[in-house]
């Protein structure tokens, strides 16, 4: 509604009863409504309510400062406690005849309002507890936003944390004072909550981003000829790490106790090893390096990957929206994570009743079998973006379909060979991949070419580029 409409509906209204909302010694005259024709008649209700929002709004005014006047630290002098009420909310319902809801929405978006106590206006007021919130006071304060509405916006966005800045939650507020002219109160309050959960979860994949670009791995010579390892895992690669180091020295961390004779005599064994954990690790840590180093170049590995497992719904993984979780830790990963991890080790559907008792354990989708992984190795023979040498054996098999397009087939065609590093920025940052008759062509994401030229693949396979020129 713009002020240009509802100017001269002002005059119709004031004209026909706006004397009597003041002046309560005046006996009520309803409108002559029906002296209006259809256009007044709308116009004046529009104005009746924007009238009772600016109303509402002194109320919400009034309400935050009864409750500044009843603040916790004044004790038994505050406001509200001198005259007998529990808190101030109660008070104002006590003089408003308000619901509690209505009382605690009047003293919550008072707070809001441009020159309240709270608001900043003041340099020697308390600074500002929802500085995101200042236009919506704004909005409230010129009657153009309801109390509820006001309400629903800040419920729904919720407070600024370490992932989510008061910034997003400015601009996400902005974005739902555009909105809330069209929507009902129960919608923006949902569309609110919609905008916060996509804000936490875009700040999963920042995060993620953030956490892996801080890894490193140091190796410093010391002076008696020994060499001091630091360094730091991101958490993915940390749960490899773990997951791998704890089968080394399981049964000494808690591991599983074996029933398998054979597995029993190994844990056994690993138990009265004389070295101490913490050189078991070490030792497994140099062998496995050597193993990796001295292993076929030329087959992808993955038939026996480490044992992380990831989690995730099979809505958020439709949606392509929201998060999983690596068992056995809670910080959140994002969906393109998720993505990666479904190209190379292949879904498992695990369906739930609602009481969440496991209803049955599905089989294994869209796994390349280690035959097919041969042939791929032998096409692609290496990764196969840009000019990065990384061999097969340092390769996953990326899956160029996303799983809800091609469920379940595992085509050699769709799958290609990436390093783990570049199969990461594929997920990641939005490359695509495209391949007909053979030919594979990687788009980049425009932030990297504004005019995404696709970039033709060629194999790394010496042998396959010769059989295919002779
Ligand atoms: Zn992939
Ligand atoms: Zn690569």
């Amino acid at each position: 509604m713009t002020l240009t409409d509802t100017m001269p509906a002002l005059a119709v209204v004031s004209e026909v009863s706006f004397s009597h909302l003041s002046d309560l010694s005046l006996p009520f005259a309803p409108p002559s409504t029906s002296a209006l024709d259809d256009a007044a008649l709308l116009s004046a209700q529009r104005s009746v309510a924007q009238i009772r929002r600016r109303v509402d709004a002194t109320a919400a005014a009034l309400a935050a400062e009864i409750e500044h006047r009843s603040r916790r630290e004044l004790g038994h002098a505050g406001l509200a406690q001198r005259l007998g009420a529990r808190t101030p909310e109660r008070l104002v319902q006590q003089l408003t005849g308000a619901t509690s809801r209505e009382a605690s929405t009047m003293v919550r978006v008072g707070g809001m309002l441009p020159g309240s106590l709270t608001s900043g206006s003041d340099p020697a007021a308390e600074p500002d507890p929802h500085p995101w919130l200042q236009e919506v006071g704004v909005a409230v304060a010129s009657g153009h936003l309801s109390l509820e509405a006001a309400e629903a916006i800040r419920i729904g966005l919720g407070v600024p944390d370490d992932t989510v800045s008061v910034e997003s939650l400015a601009h996400a507020a902005a974005t739902l004072l555009a909105e809330a002219t069209t929507l009902t109160v129960e919608k923006l309050a949902a569309r609110a909550r919609d905008l916060r959960v996509g804000l936490d979860l875009d700040r999963v994949a920042e995060r993620e981003q953030f956490l892996r670009s801080k890894r490193y791995l140091h190796l410093f010579l010391q002076p008696d000829g020994m060499t001091r390892l630091t360094g730091l895992l991101d958490p993915e690669s940390a749960a490899i790490v773990t997951a791998t180091f704890d089968a080394v020295t399981s049964p000494r961390r808690g591991g599983p106790r074996f029933v398998d004779p054979t597995l029993a005599a190994r844990a056994e064994q690993i138990a009265t090893d004389e070295r101490t954990t913490e050189q078991l690790v070490l030792d497994a840590f140099v062998e496995l390096i050597r193993i990796g180093t001295a292993a076929d170049t030329n087959v992808v590995l993955g038939a026996k990957r480490p044992g992380i497992k990831l989690l995730v719904t099979d809505k958020d993984l439709r949606q392509r929206r929201g998060v999983g979780f690596i068992e056995g830790h809670t910080e959140p990963v994002s969906i393109a994570t998720i993505e990666r991890h479904t190209c190379t080790t292949g879904v498992i559907p695990i369906k739930f009743d609602t009481e969440g008792e496991i209803l049955n354990l599905g089989r294994e989708h869209r796994l390349f079998s280690s035959r097919q992984g041969i042939g791929i190795a032998a096409r692609d023979g290496g990764c196969q973006l840009g000019d990065c040498d990384r061999p097969p054996s340092w390769c996953e098999i990326h899956h160029i379909d996303h799983w809800t397009r091609d469920h379940g087939s595992t085509n050699t065609n769709r799958g290609i060979l990436l390093c783990r590093h570049h199969h990461m920025l594929v997920h990641n940052n939005g490359w695509e991949i495209t391949r007909t008759h053979g030919t594979t062509h990687f788009i980049p994401p425009p932030d990297i070419d504004p005019h995404q030229k696709p970039i033709r693949a060629r194999t790394k396979s010496p042998a396959l580029t010769r059989l295919l020129s002779t």
